[in-house]
């Protein structure tokens, strides 16, 4: 557990979060997980750190659930940063209401800037009209909150039971959330503020999924070539293996401690600018976790890319990582527009 390895970076209430999150199990539908989830109490509103423990523990085990749990907090953390629709949040949190977050257009990826949705105010409320797409959950949504074009610039809206539309990609429940004048609740006027925001208090927990990821990678790997015979011996008698190993491992705990240094950091950030460390996490730990995974395949051999094996599942879980809530590269560009702007300076 993170809690054990990392104990500086924790208060006692996250060991106790972990061990309940390690033990948690779910089946079935999205809508079954959330709602297995927030009758544990896993659901509920805490620090960056809590959501770092909780999915290090669920992506480990489960993927699917991992992402139902993070998902619920994308779409509550708008309505509580903007304190509105109490009741929506609290049936989220319980786990009696499935939500989505519905930023990301077919013309407005990276560039979120470019959210086309268009907002119209009438007499009987607002309407929403546009596509959202590669929307997490979206097919199993019961509300979204979506941003969306306004005469004044971008604002955050609520919508009841969107119309939907499924899309692929493994390990995941996703889709289009198609929007025809119709009708919802604003959320915010100040959309990019609140979406923003969210993005950046989730950040550093995409990096403890990956984490988990892999972990679980490690695992298997080790349980593998210490069971595989090749050369009348384990793999794991192979001091080049023994190399791939030590180098997992160590990728394991960068990815670990540079996650955990980013949720520290947010959660004592007290106001203070902290993009670029929720940046850093993020890029540190998903990229490790991707080589820590792509060494686990190489090490199962021709297992490892059979389908149905778990390393070949963590293969494909991991790698949308590195693309959502900010790509890599999208990053990275975060982190060198603030050097490029800090002042020259002589240190020691
Ligand atoms: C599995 C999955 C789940 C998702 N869930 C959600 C969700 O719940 N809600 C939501 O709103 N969206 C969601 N998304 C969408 C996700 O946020 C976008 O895919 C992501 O922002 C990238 O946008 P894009 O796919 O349009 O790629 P593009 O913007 O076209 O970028 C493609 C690539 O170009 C490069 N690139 C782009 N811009 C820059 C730049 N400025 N500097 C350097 N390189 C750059 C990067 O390598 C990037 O990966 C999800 C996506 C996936 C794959």
């Amino acid at each position: 557990m993170l809690t054990e390895q990392f104990p500086y970076f924790f208060a006692p209430e996250h060991a106790g979060l972990e061990a309940r999150a390690r033990d948690f199990v779910a089946a079935g539908s999205i809508a079954d997980r959330v709602a297995a989830l927030g009758a544990a109490g896993l659901l509920a509103r805490r620090d960056t750190r809590s959501l770092a423990v909780a999915r290090r523990q669920l992506a480990y085990r489960d993927p699917l659930t991992d992402l139902a749990f993070v998902i619920q907090e994308l779409g509550c953390t708008p309505l509580e940063s903007a304190a509105v629709l109490p009741e929506v949040v609290a049936d989220a949190r319980a786990g009696r209401r499935v939500l989505a977050f519905g930023l990301t257009e077919p013309g407005a990826g990276s560039d979120v800037r470019a959210v086309a949705t268009a907002a119209v105010e009438t007499a009987g409320g607002w309407r929403l009209t546009g596509t959202k797409h590669f929307i997490s959950n979206a097919p199993d949504c019961d509300g979204a909150v979506v941003f969306a074009r306004a005469p004044t610039g971008v604002a955050a809206f609520f919508v009841e039971a969107p119309a939907t539309e499924a899309q692929r990609v493994a390990s995941h429940s996703i889709g289009r959330l198609v929007l025809d004048d119709t009708p919802a609740t604003l959320v915010s006027p100040r959309g990019f503020a609140l979406a923003f925001g969210t993005l950046e208090r989730c950040r550093p927990s995409v990096g403890a999924a990956a984490v988990g990821l892999a972990a679980r990678a490690l695992d298997e790997t080790l349980a593998h070539v210490r069971r595989r015979q090749q050369f009348g011996a384990p793999l794991a008698d192979l001091p080049v293996v023994r190399l791939r190993l030590a180098e997992m491992k160590n990728e394991l705990d960068i990815a670990a401690l540079a996650t955990l240094h980013a949720c520290w950091t947010r959660d004592h950030a007290q106001g203070a600018r902290v993009g670029p460390v929720m940046a850093f996490g993020k890029v540190v730990a998903t990229e490790a976790a991707q080589r820590v995974i792509d060494t686990a395949v190489q090490l199962h051999g021709g297992q490892g890319v059979e389908e149905g094996s778990v390393v070949e599942m963590l293969y494909r879980a991991v790698r949308p990582l590195r693309i959502y809530e900010g790509a890599t590269d999208v990053l990275l560009g975060v982190i060198g527009d603030q050097l490029a702007q800090l002042v020259p300076e002589v240190k020691g």
